[in-house]
């Protein structure tokens, strides 16, 4: 599909991808995009390496150089670089590891201390209350510095379902509103649940957070089947009925569906309920499963790769036309990062048991992985955080810069090397070799970019181009 032609920081960077209606000229850094005929592509590629061949290049080659020129194709640009210093403004909470649910395919082994025997356990108060002091202290220097910041944020999620400890939700959120109320500077709330709640939960969910994620496998067959309370009844029951008051309260909210093989072709349908039944969704994401925790002992499997490029693009024609936004989170042609995610810049996401850790997949100490993404913990005994700034300088390495094997790749400032706890499993950063979810994001995210395009009749020599 990609033919790559890059050429580096020194020269502006620049690749060829290839389609069925011929050569796509692709400038992530600038967002710029042009299609051409293959003697176009191949005069602006030349020109890109040694300017000098300007003169001695045909009067239609120099037109087209300049075209492209005027449109800022030949201009360099500085790579991005994520933020290093940790001092975060977000933090993410895990109230608990119990769940009220047993997911066939859940990376956590929720309600079930990990697959590790770990104790089902929830966090401590206090332990909570000092991760809110320290990012919203951080969020009031940062906005007296100027750097943009005008708010703090708590995020609830969990390696577990975090409403199972309500009690505590309940504190968290009185004390992030008290000490916003205090400090002067709003907090912003989010919660990612699976939708199984009572309804005093969905009454204090919809007074007080400002955006919910809830996790539902798109129909009522792969609900029950997938994920099933914890005594194995099916929860759509549950999570319709959440999702009806979330939209009776005009609340936009996401809904993550996690793609088994046995549902990858019924996801243009999955896209047809969601509209019909939820009209206020914001987005509907779709995530191939990993195979990995639970998975692993239940009859789940990934969807073949091609077959899910094809049918989410299906489901991208009917989400269009209900004015659904789909989402993979491997294809975001709009972001140019150098990491997939926050691992990288110190993602203060804490654990029940008040480990901190970078990453939300890695939440046990009895994880293997938990040695690169810990790194750091509650000390009760003084009652603060303490941070190992050496943990956290390694997982500043852990960004697409050090990924060989991205240097060829078109989306390599989009997708960044993907998810470092799925890629990274047990391997330096510098043997990166990609995954099988390469050939859904390279896809997904050269779709983008036709879609991006204007679509009129090419003449000889000539671009049309987008951005
Ligand atoms: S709801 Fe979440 S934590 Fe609970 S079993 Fe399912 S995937 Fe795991
Ligand atoms: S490394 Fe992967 S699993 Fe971990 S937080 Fe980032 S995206 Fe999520
Ligand atoms: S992980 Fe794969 S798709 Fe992502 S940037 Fe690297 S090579 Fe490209």
């Amino acid at each position: 599909m990609s033919g790559k032609e890059e050429l580096g920081q020194s020269s502006p960077e620049l690749f060829v991808l290839r389609d069925e209606e011929g050569p796509i000229l692709y400038a992530p850094l600038g967002h710029l995009i042009a299609r051409g005929n293959e003697s176009a592509v191949e005069a602006a590629l030349a020109y890109a390496r040694d300017p000098s061949v300007y003169d001695a290049m045909e009067p239609e080659a120099q037109a087209v150089i300049r075209a492209l020129g005027e449109r800022g194709f030949f201009e360099r640009h500085a790579y991005p670089r994520h933020e290093r210093g940790f001092r975060p403004t977000q933090v993410t909470l895990f109230p608990t590891n119990n769940c009220n649910l047993r997911c066939s395919y859940c990376y956590a082994f929720g309600g079930e201390g990990g697959g590790n025997g770990e104790p089902i356990t929830k966090m401590d108060l206090r332990c909570a209350q000092r991760a809110i002091d320290l990012v919203a202290q951080n969020a009031i220097e940062r906005r007296d510095e100027g750097d943009g910041t005008h708010n703090f944020l708590v995020s609830i999620h969990g390696n577990g379902e975090p409403f199972c400890a309500f009690d505590l939700i309940r504190e968290i959120v009185f004390y992030g509103q008290d000490i916003a109320e205090e400090l002067g500077i709003p907090v912003v709330f989010n919660a990612a649940s699976n939708g199984v709640l009572s309804e005093e939960q969905l009454d204090f969910v919809l007074a007080n957070f400002n955006n919910v994620n809830i996790s539902f496998d798109g129909l009522p067959e792969f609900q029950d089947a997938n994920r099933p309370v914890a005594g194995g009844r099916g929860s759509f029951a549950a999570v319709d009925h959440t999702m009806r008051r979330l939209c009776e309260a005009g609340l936009n909210f996401g809904i993550r569906t996690t793609v088994t093989a046995g549902m990858v072709d019924a996801m243009p349908r999955i896209v047809e309920f969601v509209a019909a039944h939820y009209p206020t969704i914001e987005q509907l994401h779709f995530e191939p499963v990993w195979e990995c925790g639970r998975c692993l002992t239940s009859s789940n499997t990934m969807p073949d790769s091609a077959v899910f490029v094809q049918r989410y693009l299906e489901a991208l024609e009917v989400a269009q036309k209900k004015h659904m936004r789909l989402v993979f989170s491997g294809a975001r042609q709009d972001m140019v990062v150098d990491t997939f995610c926050k691992v990288s810049s110190g993602s203060f996401t804490v654990t029940p048991t008040g480990d901190v850790t970078a990453c939300y997949e890695v939440s046990y100490a009895s994880d293997p992985r938990s040695e690169r993404f810990f790194f750091g913990r509650f000390d009760a005994a003084q009652d603060r955080f303490v941070f190992d700034q050496n943990k956290l300088d390694a997982l500043s390495e852990l960004n697409v810069h050090n990924m060989r094997f991205c240097d060829d790749c078109f989306c390599r400032w989009h997708c960044a090397g993907d998810c470092a706890a799925k890629v990274l499993d047990g391997i330096d950063v510098s043997e990166h070799h990609g995954s099988v979810r390469c050939e859904i994001s390279r896809a997904l995210t050269l779709n983008q970019i036709q879609r991006k395009l204007s679509w009129k009749p090419k003449e000889e020599g000539s671009l049309t181009d987008a951005r």
